[in-house]
């Protein structure tokens, strides 16, 4: 349950949580016409806060609602602005951001016309989505009967609200089937991403991830991906089956609400020695980033007080 918080920023201003309404006729809820993003601020390890690469965030906001033909009715600063009015508001250090821009009430049909675009952003707690226990011991994984969408039937670059029904159903298949995450292949059959996260594997020392064909551009994948190198690890982009992830060394998912969650198993088959080396090193040095530990990555904060 999404913890009531005090405010929700709502076209423009600051109101109650239980205020935060919209009619039943709104055309975002009958089509799925709408973009989103999911964003996180974190606590530094000097007791200061910052929102994860807020800007980023912000861009692929617009990226999403210029992809789909929505005007949001804000620029980008005022988006940046209002996420931080947003969370001094609630009084929080840490958490979950989400902003959300709609299609209002008005024409309906598959035409949307002169329906106002509204934008939200709420905020709320919320720790690690996979759990806990999933970030120190990995998870288990099954690769959905469901495929990712084709490139020509979604826009996965766009964070569509409709494109998630898919990630719905492959998340309920999984959880009802006993595992925690489903692994989603493209509709040429490679693998893509999961539900709402991007995968990693290791193979003889290199790193290697999905292109960016099919799956959402995650700002974390990037993230991991600039960190790795800066590691000294070799990171390559290129496409592999579900067997090259059976028989890899690691696998890890990624994703500013999953963070790095390592995969224990793929279709009940055990991955690597299952120590997590690489994924563990990767983890330990994400959460000084975004704990403020490393000042090479400093532009990549935006620190708030609240
Ligand atoms: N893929 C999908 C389908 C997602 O929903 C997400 C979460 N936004 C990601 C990947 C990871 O993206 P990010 O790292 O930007 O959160």
């Amino acid at each position: 349950m999404v913890q009531k918080m005090e405010s929700i920023w709502f076209d423009g201003r600051l109101v109650p949580w239980d205020e935060a309404n919209v009619h039943v006729l709104t055309h975002s809820l009958h089509y799925g016409l709408g973009v989103f993003e999911g964003i996180r601020s974190y606590r530094l390890k000097d007791g200061g806060s910052s929102v994860f690469r807020l800007k980023e965030h912000v861009e692929r906001l617009f990226q999403s609602a210029h992809i789909v033909q929505m005007e949001i009715p804000f620029n980008e600063d005022e988006i940046v602005d209002a996420i931080v009015e947003t969370l001094k508001a609630n009084k929080m250090p840490e958490g979950y951001i989400r902003p959300l821009a709609f299609v209002g009430a008005g024409a309906m049909g598959v035409h949307p016309g002169t329906n106002p675009i509204q934008t939200i952003i709420a905020t709320w707690p919320w720790g690690a989505y996979l759990g806990e226990e999933a970030l120190e011991n990995g998870i288990r994984v099954r690769t959905s009967s469901f495929n990712r969408h084709h490139v020509n039937v979604m826009m996965t670059k766009g964070k569509v609200c409709g494109n998630y029904v898919n990630s719905v159903l492959a998340k309920r298949e999984a959880v009802a089937d006993g595992y925690d995450e489903g692994l989603m292949l493209d509709t040429a059959g490679y693998v893509s991403e999961a539900t709402g996260e991007n995968i990693f594997i290791v193979r003889k020392g290199v790193i290697k991830t999905t292109p960016l064909t099919s799956i959402l551009e995650g700002i974390t994948r990037a993230s991991l991906m600039e960190l790795a190198e800066d590691l000294g690890y070799k990171v390559v982009e290129q496409q592999f089956s579900r067997d090259e992830v059976y028989t890899a060394d690691e696998a890890f998912f990624c994703g500013t609400a999953a963070e790095l969650t390592p995969i224990r198993e793929l279709d009940r088959r055990r991955i690597g020695k299952g120590d997590f080396k690489v994924a563990k090193h990767l983890q330990a040095e994400f959460f000084k980033v975004v704990g403020g530990e490393n000042p090479k990555y400093e532009h990549w904060l935006h620190r708030y007080e609240v």
